[in-house]
């Protein structure tokens, strides 16, 4: 693990601190404040990647031949706690955080060299493939077909869940190309131009009132084989790989930007004069969240540095995923909570990039409710919660 010195990492602090505040424009630092979930407002986030990449941070956790930073850890988690504090817009996490390290571990050279390049520079926008109708947890069950013919598979099937479908080019997905033995064998791993003939995509609005999730149908959608990462029928290796850089988000950064909102709320006087901040019951809540930010800090940083060696992170990375994803639902409850009688009405308009109606409620309070019944879904969206302990008791308990 590459560890940087105090003094340097200050200095290091400083030069992010003073370069976020240049180019962060208005409209980005309003959609940085807006967002309510993982998925940022489609254009904000392609600027945003468009501008780090420009700055040669686009993608600080690859390694450095394909345009990795090449910064230490520490360096690492002080650049992405400097984007939190300044409100960064998210970035579209499927492309640089998931399909670009898979690329690295199991894609060919003419892979690499097609996709990667596109992805830093936020040419192309990937969603991800993996569920079906009634193969989520059980995600070998899946039935989307792939049948050989000649230099090309002909697929046929549906994917549902997809997030940002809508705003892809590219899709990474499992097709099944074998029915015979455990369901494990038969599926391979596709990249799939989401311009090909065939392809249709249904929107789902989720419990938020927004567009993230789709239904995705293929008929007879023509894919070449160039296209499969790994063997054929070899892909639920591939598909496992890829899940555990899923599963690793920084949940604690996350978690502090929302603590950090929620003070600024509670900090606002009342109509009796006095703030909620001084309340011993706020303020024992709100320390009881920052104790988990802190221990989720270093598990967080010990799978980071098991990144940065080379390893990927393992069924760690579902311990992290389950513990994030429930206290930062914690921590919306709170928020909620925290905002009282204005945390009911609920308006979607507000959280539009250039809203200028009059504010209703505290500064901050916008994206609460938003961001709260978004929040619902983590549980289930990268793995539910409930099958993420069971991977933990089998792989890391021997249960
Ligand atoms: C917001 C959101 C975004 C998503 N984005 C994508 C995406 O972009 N691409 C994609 O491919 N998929 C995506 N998904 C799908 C997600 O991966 C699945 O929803 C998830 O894996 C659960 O599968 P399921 O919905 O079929 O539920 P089921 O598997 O039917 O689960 C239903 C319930 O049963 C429980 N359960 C199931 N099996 C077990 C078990 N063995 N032991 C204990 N409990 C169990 C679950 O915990 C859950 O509570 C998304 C989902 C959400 C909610």
């Amino acid at each position: 693990m590459k560890m940087t010195q105090e003094p340097s990492l200050e200095a290091f602090r400083q030069e992010v601190r003073a370069w976020l505040e240049e180019a962060l424009t208005p409209e980005l630092k309003e959609a940085g404040l807006k967002k309510t979930s993982v998925w940022q407002e489609i254009n904000s986030a392609i600027e945003w990647q468009k501008t780090l990449h420009r700055q040669g941070w686009g993608a600080p956790d690859w390694p450095e031949e394909y345009g990795g930073t090449g910064w230490s850890l520490e360096q690492r988690y002080v650049f992405a706690e400097e984007c939190a504090r300044a409100n960064t817009p998210g970035l579209v996490p499927m492309g640089v955080k998931m399909c670009a390290p898979m690329l690295i571990g199991y894609g060919t050279d003419e892979q690499k060299a097609r996709y990667l390049p596109r992805i830093l520079d936020g040419t192309d926008m990937w969603c991800q493939g993996y569920s079906e109708p009634g193969s989520g947890s059980d995600l070998a069950s899946l039935k989307t077909m792939a049948v050989s013919d000649g230099d090309d598979y002909i697929i046929n099937g549906t994917k549902i869940w997809t997030s940002y479908a809508q705003h892809s080019n590219m899709m990474f997905a499992l097709v099944r190309t074998s029915t015979e033995g455990i369901p494990q064998k038969g599926i391979s791993f596709i990249l799939i131009d989401m311009a090909t003939p065939g392809i249709t995509i249904e929107p789902i609005i989720n419990l938020e009132g927004t567009h993230e999730l789709n239904q995705v149908f293929f008929d007879d959608v023509r894919v070449p084989k160039t296209n499969r990462v790994g063997a054929e029928n070899e892909g639920w290796t591939v598909a496992k790989y890829l899940l555990q850089f899923e599963r690793t988000s920084m949940s604690s950064i996350e978690l502090r930007r929302q603590l950090q909102r929620i003070e600024r709320v509670a900090s606002q006087t009342g109509m009796d004069g006095r703030t909620l901040a001084d309340d011993g019951d706020f303020q024992r809540q709100l320390s009881e969240l920052k104790i988990d930010a802190m221990a989720m800090e270093v598990s967080e940083k010990r799978v980071l540095a098991d990144l940065s060696d080379g390893k990927a992170p393992g069924p760690v990375s579902s311990l992290l995923n389950f513990v994030g994803s429930e206290t930062l639902q914690r921590a919306e409850v709170f928020a909620v909570q925290t905002l009282g009688y204005y945390g009911i009405p609920y308006e979607l308009a507000r959280l539009e990039i250039g809203y200028n109606g009059p504010p209703l409620g505290p500064d901050d309070a916008m994206p609460i409710l938003g961001a709260y019944l978004n929040a619902r879904a983590r549980t289930i969206a990268g793995g539910s919660s409930q099958v993420q302990r069971n991977i933990v008791a089998k792989a890391m308990l021997g249960m």
